[in-house]
This record gives C-alpha cells, structure tokens and sequence, in this order.
C-alpha cells in the first residue's frame, strides 16, 4: 500500500479512486481525520486519501490524476451561436455536433 495523495472532499476522492480502478491500479479511498476522534467532527472535516494497492503504479497513477485535475472545461461555440457546456458533445439548442475540432 502506498499513499498516493490526499483528495479536497470524498466525492472527488470516490472519482479519483473509480479512474484509478479504471486504469487497472486498484486503489482505494481512506479517511483521515483531522483530530482525535472520529465521528466529533463534520464529515467535511475529514481529508480522503488515495491509497494505491501497488506501489509500483504510482507513477503511471499520479500521472492520471495530474491529467483529471487538469482536464479543460469543455466548452464550445455551435455554429448556431449558442455556447455549449458542461461536457455536452451535442447542441441542446439546434442538434448540431461538437465540431471535430473541439473533441
Ligand atoms: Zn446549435
């Protein structure tokens, strides 16, 4: 086991894990909280960490999360004016696809 690095909340932790997984390294999320005793304090209050089962893969690992933390907001201009966002690979305005370009 080896830990890889600490996530801002659990969510973000959950994702990074899941892409981890994904890529063939398992890996898993643990909970480290700031104080003495668990459960005193907010879950917000907590800090995940990603915790990789083989150290071997940390650094094809931290070049994936490098590469998730840096991922562009995707965000183009359709032809029909309209600026799409959010991921959408398709005009919720006219249909139109993202433009190859874009992708
Ligand atoms: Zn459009």
């Amino acid at each position: 086991m080896l830990r890889l690095t600490h996530a801002p909340n659990i969510a973000i932790a959950a994702l990074w894990a899941d892409a981890l997984q994904q890529a063939g390294m398992p890996a898993s999320v643990q909970r480290y909280y700031l104080g003495s005793v668990a459960g005193e304090l907010p879950p917000d209050q907590c800090q995940p960490e990603i915790w990789l089962t083989h150290a071997e893969h940390e650094a094809r690992a931290r070049e994936l999360l490098h590469s998730l933390q840096n991922m562009p907001q995707r965000r183009w201009l359709c032809v029909c004016g309209e600026t799409v966002e959010g991921g959408f690979e398709q005009c919720w305005n006219c249909g139109t696809d993202m433009p190859a370009a874009t992708r």
